[in-house]
């Protein structure tokens, strides 16, 4: 469960070690008995929704810059001048008010600068000023509540030149967001580059504590762009935890908890870490394209009884689907967002001890979950924590009869994990569970007399 030393993380065993991002730094081992469970003992669930913006369809003015960056168009053969140029905001309203009853969180892109067509801090051409401001306002009002905002790079097409603002005279995949542009690059220019994507969102007043890459963005440059996230976020946003959603384990056994990555300083008052968020799921919604019609049970199968989402959560780790805004409306059909409403249906039929959160809320718990330091100090605990934590949870083989104290508060006991929240505790078995607000610091947790 710990590591002290660097390890590999990556969506692909085929890359050799050395080009693995690092962990970093990692607390001593716990205290035998004493483990930090998931928040307020409920399996998190999240949906990460790629390639949305304003207005603009994206891969309807995509497809073609991808047809051109191939050798005879490569496999972008779709009939893209049929699809509508726009998702128009009265379906982003439909989706927000369904997000909003069913209580479903995660995250939202909004493409800076859609392949090319306009920034939405200045102009989108096509559309009236009027316009853009409207849908603007309706993804912060309906949206953001739920979701957290991320950029997809700039323009999720071609490279853009950040002196002039243009794109790029190159052509070729070297010189598209989604491929190969980030090998041999350092740090500091990938970082320019993904700063230039969340300050165009700042400018258009999103608060992002994450970004999202556009398909395989840093490719042969996998620890460079996970220092580039840091360094990045951090700069433009001041965010105190970043966070990167790049990686899929769509399949097998292989944890899909969130990755922590170049710890440093968490014994002190200004940790440093970076959390790389992988989905678990494949896109079976309606995918990127619109090529494919739903595959709703392989998140989860009519009798509720298998799929992959049903596995993952079994396990206990952060469930996190996956889907793209193109395909949810596909091109009018809306069989995408028919998908994810069945999903969910399915999901919340199913589980009941699961809860719905952001990337962003994911990236906090994973944080001070997995570098928290614990000890055990005359029969009880004391944790130095890098960083607070609102819904800490944390079970402890106290032995029959223990009863948890918050410093020198006890905390009310609950009967069941329904109860769980901020400030209390539950007995299980000869352990107890307890969920309490854990602050910046030192906390100690004693025995009650
Ligand atoms: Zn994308």
């Amino acid at each position: 469960m710990f590591q002290l030393t660097r390890r590999g993380f990556l969506a692909s065993s085929m890359a050799p070690l050395a080009l693995a991002q690092e962990a970093g730094e990692r607390p001593p081992a716990r205290p035998a008995g004493v483990e930090v469970v998931n928040p307020r003992e409920r399996v998190p669930l999240s949906w990460i929704i790629d390639d949305s913006t304003c207005l603009v369809n994206l891969n309807r003015f995509a497809i073609p810059q991808f047809a051109a960056s191939m050798p005879g168009g490569g496999t972008y053969t779709h009939d893209w001048r049929s699809m509508p140029y726009e998702i128009p905001d009265e379906f982003v309203r439909r989706f927000a008010q369904w997000s909003q009853r069913e209580g479903v969180k995660g995250k939202y892109s909004i493409v800076p600068f859609p392949a090319l067509v306009g920034r939405v801090d200045r102009e989108l051409p096509g559309w009236t000023p009027k316009e853009l401001a409207d849908s603007l306002n309706l993804v912060k009002k309906e949206i953001v509540p739920l979701w957290d905002i991320h950029p997809e790079m700039i323009t999720h097409t071609r490279i853009l030149d950040l002196k002039t603002g243009y794109a790029v005279e190159q052509r070729g995949r070297e010189w598209m967001e989604n491929w190969d542009w980030c090998k041999g690059r350092s740090v500091d220019e990938i970082a320019a580059y993904i700063a230039y994507g969340l300050q165009i969102l700042k400018n258009a007043e999103f608060t992002c504590e994450g970004f999202t890459t556009p398909g395989g963005f840093g490719a042969g440059a996998l620890p460079e762009l996970s220092q580039a996230a840091f360094q990045a976020v951090r700069e433009v946003y001041r965010t105190e935890i970043p966070h990167y959603f790049r990686n899929v384990i769509a399949k097998g056994e292989e944890t899909v908890a969130p990755r922590i990555e170049y710890a440093s300083g968490i014994s002190g008052d200004s940790a440093r870490a970076v959390v790389s968020i992988y989905a678990c799921t494949g896109d079976w919604t309606g995918g990127w394209d619109c090529r494919q019609e739903p595959q709703v049970d392989l998140f989860i199968t009519p009798d509720l009884a298998k799929g992959r989402m049903v596995e993952v959560i079994e396990r206990g780790d952060p469930a996190v689907l996956l889907c793209h805004w193109t395909g949810i409306y596909f091109n009018g059909r809306e069989l995408g967002f028919q998908a994810m409403q069945e999903v969910v249906r399915r999901l919340h039929a199913r589980f009941k001890q699961v809860r719905w959160m952001t990337l962003s809320e994911i990236a906090h718990y994973w944080a001070a979950k997995e570098l928290t330091a614990i000890e055990a100090v005359g029969g009880g605990l004391r944790l130095k924590a890098p960083y607070a934590c609102g819904e800490f949870t944390l079970r402890w083989r106290m032995g029959a009869g223990g009863r948890p104290a918050l410093g020198g508060a006890p905390l009310r006991e609950v009967q069941s994990w329904q109860a769980m929240e901020p400030g209390t505790w539950r007995r299980d078995g000869d352990s107890v569970v307890a969920c309490f607000s854990l602050a910046k610091g030192v906390t100690e947790l004693r025995r009650a007399a």
